[in-house]
This record gives structure tokens, C-alpha cells and sequence, in this order.
């Protein structure tokens, strides 16, 4: 019987222990070894190719490894999930052998950027063959332990309805569901919207934070061991990452430009402070010289004229920046992807 006419009304489970997917990992970095090993857990089977010899990796851990994507889809794998970095992807997709695929297969991808996958996915693979964008929003360390109340963003793009496909969407879905994941249904343009103000600022924060070269000290509060921790998990996942939020999507640059006139808001509230109090220590100091009188001082901040002078230029509100040559590129450049 073809496993694929199975009556919808038979629930997901059974048709999982009894016909699992044959799920095609395309790039096996970190990210798809994470995703493989719960692929696995559920009973699915797991296959996989990358651009460097995983075979060692792939024996011990009961991965069918192919050392090209022709192999990988000689096989015919049920869905085919591209695991790639965002830099990667566009040379990976175009690079994939489609008419060696079942003409139903599903093209996945669990890029960290959805706009881009989208196009370059309704771009590339051939109709007939569905397409799933698929972000999860952990990842080794977050979803250590477990996935549950763990947010998983998918966007059907192209999934045919009342078929195969469509089932085997949702057999593919139903593995995050089933580990407690909660689904959100999202457009890839809305995604990316939401990600550029979360997922984008997080990294970001913590790549300024890492270029501070933080310490621990011996008397660390939480709210530091946090921000240590948030440095440390966010910079190990590499620049490739980082680099694809920002040149893949094109919400990323506004948030960059309201880092930094948030940093600059705040500099300009402290020093415009600082340059109050020392005015104020200036005018006391004078008075005191003038009536020769003995005041008891409040005084705590360095008295000096030059001092004074170094922080007026921070009292000043910040003026509309003109347009950068800098954000004049960048703005050809997304307008490009
Ligand atoms: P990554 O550095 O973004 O990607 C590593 C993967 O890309 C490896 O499989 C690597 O292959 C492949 N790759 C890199 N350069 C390549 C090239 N020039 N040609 C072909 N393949 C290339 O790290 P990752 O954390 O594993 O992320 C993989 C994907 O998952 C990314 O698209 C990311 O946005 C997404 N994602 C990651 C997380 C996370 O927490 N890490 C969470 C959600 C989504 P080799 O290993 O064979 O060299």
C-alpha cells in the first residue's frame, strides 16, 4: 500500500511509528546534528551530506552519510532539509539535483532568515515539489534539555493541499509539535520583522559585549553572569551566523542604527548630568573663595575647568545624522537580495 494514501483521520503517532520519514539533512554543522538526533529519537529515519566528511561522525550516530547531494537524493528522501549556513545556502539549493527527487518531496530549511529562503526557494525548486520555511528559534544550548515551550516559526509556502505532501508536512511539523514545541504559523516577512528586533539585537549586544572582552570578578552579580553567558553562547556559534542576519535581512540595519542612537541617548542623559554637577561644584567652589566661608563639601567629582570643558560637547541633543555612505550601500545591497 502506498503509505501516502493513508486515511487523515489516522492519527499522526501512528503513521510516525509506522511509516517514518526519511528525513534528507543537507549540511551536518552543528545546527543539523542537533536537529538529527531528535529526528532520530522520534523514530525517523536520517540521512545526510555536508561539504566536509562527516562519514566517521555519521557511523556513530546511525546517519546514512553521502558525500554529495547526488547521493543524498539517489535516495529519495521524504523531506530534503537544507541545514546550511545563510552565506552557503544559495550555492547549496542551486546545487541540489532535482530531478533525482520523488517530484513530491519537500524542500525545508531552517535558515535563520526567512525572506531570503523564500525567494531563493520559490526561485530554484521546481513546481510540483513543496515547499516548508521552517525557523526554530533555539538552538544547542537553549533546546539542551528540551524543546518544550520552545518556539518553532513555519511558513507553508507551497504545500499541495489534500495530498501526500500535505501529510507529510504534517508528519514533518508534528515532530517539533510532539516535543512540546509551540508552533507559530508566520508569513517569512513578518519573521524576519520579529527576528530583526529579538534574534538580530540579542547577537548584537552580545558581539559589543564580547568586543569589551569581559571577566568574571569575584564579586559577580546574576544580572552579569547573565550577560557573560549571553556572550559566550551567542559568539561560539560563529560569524557566518551573525553575518547572515544582517546581510539576509533587510529589517537588520534599521535595528543597528537604533542601537546606536539608543547608546548615544544615554550617553548624552549621563554626561549632560555629570557636566550639571560639575558646573554646580564650580559655581560652589567660587562662592566659597569669594566669602571665605567654610562649607562643609559635597563636592565628589573631579574639580577641574578642563574637565567641565571635555563634557559640554555631551550636553547637546544628538542632530539627525545624514545619510552615510555606509547605510547608502548597505540600502544597494539588501535592495539586491
Ligand atoms: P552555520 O555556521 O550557520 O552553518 C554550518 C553549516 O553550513 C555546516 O553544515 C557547514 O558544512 C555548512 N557550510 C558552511 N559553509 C559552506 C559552504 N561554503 N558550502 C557548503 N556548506 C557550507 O552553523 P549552524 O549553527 O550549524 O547553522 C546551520 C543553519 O541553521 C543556519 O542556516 C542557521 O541560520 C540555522 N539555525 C541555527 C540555529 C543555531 O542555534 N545554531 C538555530 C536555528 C537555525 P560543513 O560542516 O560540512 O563544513
Amino acid at each position: 500500500m502506498d503509505k501516502s494514501c493513508l486515511e487523515t483521520s489516522v492519527s499522526t503517532s501512528t503513521i510516525k511509528q509506522e511509516y517514518p520519514l526519511k528525513i534528507g539533512i543537507v549540511g551536518l554543522g552543528a545546527f543539523g546534528q542537533f536537529l538529527a538526533k531528535a529526528f532520530q529519537k522520534q523514530g525517523h529515519n536520517v540521512l545526510g551530506t555536508s561539504r566536509s566528511d562527516y562519514s566517521e561522525y555519521c557511523k556513530d550516530n546511525g546517519i546514512d552519510f553521502f558525500r554529495d547531494l547526488n547521493g543524498l537524493c539517489e535516495a529519495q528522501p521524504d523531506v530534503l532539509l537544507v541545514c546550511s549556513s545563510i552565506l552557503s545556502t544559495e550555492d547549496v539549493v542551486r546545487g541540489i539535483p532535482f530531478h533525482k527527487l520523488r517530484p513530491d518531496t519537500i524542500i525545508a530549511d531552517v535558515l535563520s532568515v526567512k525572506q531570503f529562503a523564500k525567494n531563493l526557494l520559490l526561485d530554484v525548486v521546481p513546481s510540483g515539489f513543496g515547499i516548508l520555511c521552517t525557523h526554530p528559534m533555539f538552538g544547542k544550548f537553549s533546546g539542551k534539555n528540551s524543546w518544550e515551550g520552545l518556539r518553532f516559526v513555519f511558513d507553508k509556502v507551497r504545500i499541495s493541499g489534500n495530498s501526500a505532501q500535505q501529510r507529510k508536512c504534517e508528519q514533518f511539523l508534528n515532530i517539533f509539535q510532539d516535543e512540546g514545541c509551540q508552533m507559530v504559523e508566520m508569513s517569512c516577512e513578518e519573521h524576519d520583522q520579529y527576528a530583526a528586533e529579538s534574534q538580530f539585537i540579542t547577537h548584537t549586544v552580545a558581539r559589543i559585549l564580547s568586543n569589551m572582552n569581559l571577566e568574571s570578578t569575584p564579586i559577580d552579580t546574576k544580572g552579569y553572569e547573565t550577560l557573560m553567558q549571553l556572550t559566550i553562547n551567542t559568539v561560539s556559534h560563529g560569524s557566518d551566523l551573525y553575518d547572515g542576519l544582517f546581510l539576509y535581512n533587510v529589517n537588520a540595519i534599521k535595528q543597528i542604527e537604533k542601537i546606536e542612537k539608543a547608546f548615544d541617548t544615554v550617553k548624552q542623559n549621563l554626561f549632560g548630568k555629570l557636566r550639571d554637577t560639575l558646573r554646580r561644584q564650580i559655581e560652589e567652589s567660587d562662592s566659597i573663595k569669594t566669602t571665605r566661608e567654610t562649607v562643609p563639601s559635597t563636592q565628589f567629582l573631579p574639580l577641574s575647568e578642563r574637565a567641565f570643558k571635555d563634557l559640554s560637547s555631551f550636553s547637546a541633543v544628538p542632530e539627525q545624522t545624514s545619510q552615510t555612505s555606509f547605510q547608502r550601500e548597505t540600502e544597494v545591497h539588501h535592495a539586491t537580495l
